[in-house]
């Protein structure tokens, strides 16, 4: 299999290849032909495995699809929910260098640092929010970002969210989504709770374990 199989479009497989990538990992394979598709994912994969292409390059799909179509201020088409600021940096520079053909607008948004910046880039209107839980609520609650609009929600590293103490924060963050929307949950690991968390949010998904 090589990515163009995948029904990724021009743009995308043409950043692929300025990136060096010849060939799609196994869960890039078995996940982005469903994502493009519009499915639901539940994704049991470790850091390493190529999960961050798996979803970003569906995503982008999407994006190189209908990219006339204008952000509207403080909204975001697509948010991304990792547990650390590394993290989310990391993923945010994978769309960018997935999406250097196209014209996305991607911002991350972690604590830490000063929320000005972060509140002037969301007033833009984004096609790609990566952030944290923590100050996401912030700017939930000050109204400076609304998720009204929002067509796919991804939380990375769930297990990892949990152990730092993220549900309270996730499940407020959810509870601001459309209820129709494109739904991906990926971790390492899969207890109970985690387990639990994953079918409040996701819709009929395919499960992927590499
Ligand atoms: P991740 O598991 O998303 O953290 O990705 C691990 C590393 O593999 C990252 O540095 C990616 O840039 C790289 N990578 C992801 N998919 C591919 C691929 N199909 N071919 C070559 N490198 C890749």
């Amino acid at each position: 299999t090589n990515f163009a199989d995948l029904g990724l479009s021009e743009t995308l497989l043409r950043a692929l290849v300025d990136a060096g990538y010849t060939q799609p990992t196994p869960i890039q394979e078995q996940a982005i032909p469903h994502l493009v598709a519009g499915r639901d994912l539940l994704g049991i994969a470790q850091t390493g495995t190529g999960k961050t292409a798996a979803f970003a390059l569906p995503i982008l799909n999407r994006f190189a699809a209908d990219r006339q179509r204008p952000n509207l201020p403080g909204r975001t088409r697509c948010l991304i929910l990792a547990p650390t600021r590394e993290l989310a940096a990391q993923i945010a520079d994978n769309f960018k260098t997935y999406a250097r053909h196209m014209r996305v607008a991607v911002a991350v948004v972690v604590g830490g640092v000063s929320s000005g910046p972060q509140a002037r880039a969301i007033n833009r209107g984004l096609d790609v929010l990566v952030a944290t839980p923590g100050r996401l609520v912030d700017h939930l609650e000050s109204g400076i970002l609304k998720l009204d609009r929002t067509e796919i929600v991804v939380l990375d590293e769930a297990d990892h969210m949990l152990d730092l103490g993220f549900i309270i924060p996730i499940r407020r963050i959810l509870a601001k989504l459309p209820t129709r929307r494109q739904s991906l949950f990926f971790s390492a690991t899969m207890p109970k709770e985690i387990g639990g968390l994953a079918a409040e949010m996701l819709r009929d998904p395919i499960e992927v374990s590499v």
